[in-house]
């Protein structure tokens, strides 16, 4: 999977809040949770945090309090059935945000859980108030989003929190992705569809998404009777959505087209009533359906026939219930249909809400390869749709090149430059670049503790010209007969400090590129700038400057590093949001000047003020590919930073 779950990240003393969906009925009588399906389902990542040693704080809605606080929709007594069902021992905290909760944060140990009040609770959960987002980010370290009941709702609890820390897949949610993934991007063939339900105007999407997958489309439920009737056949009093006519005959054409086998009931079982013991029977389509009788659920030959269509798949997909499978007579065609579907040796998926109420019934679930925790999720996810509660979840990197570079600046003596190089050889690395940039006096002995490994080395400056009468300077031959590969160029600390401008950077990107090394060029504005806010203003002059003159294939050479001067050596670090905005802009400009292809191969770091406490939820950003790190590539924490690239880096 292409998202970072709960198992990528290190979860030892870590603060998690986790979003789950615990949106379960409760009893109106005895105020107990009626079914505990999804709280059962949201139990194998709660345990995990717990086994490994992090504290938990849940989050979840319930029903729909429209922002008020309103006692039958509180979730105390889901924190009852997950105390009765799992070994745990949850607290539950009757409040949302505010200071009571952080100080039950704060005074938790590893492995304790609590839950909080319903989310919905507070006006600004489902208008994605970033406030919100923000007070809930500030309790914990990591998100975890096991949600997938609400991943097609962008609210502050699954979506707005991700833009504060990092958000990762909980187990359910990564089952969901990948079963449902599978069958709406890569179904094995035959691959065949079942649709059923009331309306065919909540399908319509599903429908027009999988006419391109599927080689068969079954269709039964009131539904069928919009596509009978759009055939011509006489439907009685049977549910039909007029306005859907058209729409029907339309995807019986394009079915046509795209030599999908697109399959309607030959019978159905028709009564006068909804209702329990009513007269019943069964009809041929062909027949007509008499006035006065509405067709309830498919019958015998109906089943037959789908049975024959399902047997030789091996994908099978499966949303909306045959009939009105509530009343026992009319549930014969949706529980012949599941034991159908259940029978398979095929790569089978029910779809949330009411099918997965069928199967429940019907005690089905364990047969198939997975059944969806959501409804509208689920259909959304089938139309093809990029649901906002799993693009928050932060990507695996492996599209661009990520990169931890230690600038170890005017530090460490050569023997002790020598020393760390040492230690830093037991550092882990997989999936990532690193780079050390020790002193000019130490770089010869640096690397040559470095050369076979896996660690590059790089100097922090360099001079422009090849040889001559420049006291004090190096040059690039000097360098790369030594072992370095990249050479910092542009560190705020040579422009502010040392007086470096626009136009002597570009020469000495020129220069290294010439010597075929790679220059990590740092850009970055003072605080002044950034509050009179022209940041990009700076940023992509100093980029369009420094690059002038540089080639689209020189271009790949080139490593950016992101540097805001405020935030060097300062310990205030952007943000998240403040450097990604920052990183997004700087590959608008790469791409303006060059083209997306090198701008989306670029691998821009960022620096300032990196530590180990900081850097996870800089580099999930999308377009921050790693760190150029001052003080916290001194000591131990380099390696830190190193275990923290390998959670992200595949
Ligand atoms: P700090 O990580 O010490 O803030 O330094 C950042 C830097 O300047 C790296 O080049």
């Amino acid at each position: 999977m292409k998202k970072l779950t709960i198992r990528d990240v290190d979860l030892q003393g870590k603060t998690l809040i986790m979003r789950v969906d615990f949106n379960v009925p409760i009893d109106k009588e005895t105020g107990r949770v009626g079914d505990d399906t999804r709280i059962k389902a949201a139990l194998p990542t709660i345990e995990h945090a717990v086994k490994n040693g992090a504290k938990v704080i849940l989050l979840s809605h319930l029903g729909r309090p429209k922002g008020n606080v309103d006692p039958k929709y509180s979730l105390k007594p889901v924190a009852e059935r997950l105390n009765e069902i799992s070994g745990l021992n949850v607290e539950f905290l009757p409040e949302v945000v505010g200071d009571n909760v952080v100080r039950a944060v704060q005074n938790m140990k590893p492995s304790e859980v609590i839950l909080l009040e319903n989310t919905r609770f507070h006006p600004g959960e489902t208008k994605n108030d970033p406030e919100l987002a923000q007070a809930w980010a500030g309790l914990a370290d990591i998100h975890v989003n096991d949600a997938f009941g609400t991943a097609h709702r962008a609210h502050a609890s699954n979506v707005g929190i991700a833009n504060f820390i990092p958000s990762v897949a909980g187990f359910l949610m990564e089952k969901e992705i990948e079963f449902l993934g599978k069958v709406t991007y890569e179904p094995d063939h035959p691959y065949v569809v079942v649709l059923g339900g009331v309306k065919v105007s909540d399908k319509i999407g599903v429908i027009t998404h999988l006419l391109e997958k599927a080689d068969k489309i079954l269709i039964g439920g009131a539904m069928m009777f919009t596509f009978l009737k759009a055939k011509g056949y006489q439907v009685g009093s049977s549910l039909v959505e007029e306005d859907k006519i058209e729409l029907a005959k339309s995807i019986l054409n394009k079915a046509s087209e795209k030599k999908v086998d697109f399959i309607l009931p030959v019978d159905t079982v028709i009564a006068q009533k909804i209702e329990s013991g009513v007269e019943k029977k069964v009809v041929e389509i062909e027949d007509g359906i008499p006035e006065g009788w509405m067709g309830l659920d498919i019958g015998p030959k109906t089943v037959e026939l789908f049975s024959e269509a399902l047997r030789s798949a091996k994908t099978v997909v499966w949303n909306g219930p045959m009939g009105v499978f509530e009343i026992d007579d009319f549930s014969q065609g949706t529980k012949s249909v599941a034991e159908a579907i259940a029978n398979l040796s095929a790569t089978t998926v029910i779809g949330g809400g009411d099918s997965a109420a069928a199967v429940s019934k019907f005690g089905l679930k364990s047969s198939y390869s997975h059944v969806s925790t959501g409804g509208g999720a689920s259909l959304e996810f089938l139309e093809g749709k990029e649901l906002p509660g799993i693009r928050s979840i932060a990507d695996k990197k492996k599209t661009r090149r990520m990169i931890l570079a230690g600038n170890w600046k005017m530090h460490k003596t050569p023997r002790e430059a020598k020393f760390f190089a040492n230690t830093l050889l037991a550092m882990p690395i997989k999936g990532f670049k690193v780079i050390v940039c020790p002193s000019f006096t130490a770089l010869t002995e640096v690397a040559e503790v470095l050369r076979g490994s896996q660690i590059s080395v790089g100097a922090q400056n360099v001079h422009y010209e090849r040889a001559g009468a420049y006291t004090g300077e190096t040059s690039v031959e000097m360098l790369k007969q030594i072992g370095v590969e990249y050479v910092i160029v542009g560190h705020s600390e040579r422009r502010h400090i040392f007086g470096e401008d626009d136009e002597m950077i570009a020469k000495k990107v020129r220069a290294v590129l010439d010597a075929q090394m790679r220059p990590i060029l740092c850009v970055g504005e003072t605080k002044e700038e950034r509050e009179k806010g022209i940041t990009f203003c700076v940023v992509e002059s100093q980029l369009r400057q420094a690059l002038f003159g540089v080639t689209r294939d020189e271009a790949s050479k080139v490593i950016v590093a992101y540097e805001p001067v405020w935030a060097i050596g300062t310990g205030v670090v952007a943000t998240p949001e403040q450097a990604q905005e920052v990183h997004e802009f700087i590959r608008d400009v790469i791409s303006e000047i060059y083209d997306e292809e090198v701008s989306r191969s670029m691998s821009i770091l960022y620096g300032g003020s990196i530590k180990p406490s900081n850097f996870l939820k800089l580099i999930v950003q999308p377009d921050i590919d790693g760190g150029l790190v001052g003080g916290a590539s001194l000591n131990e924490q380099f390696l830190e930073l190193g275990k923290i690239m390998c959670q992200v880096c595949e």
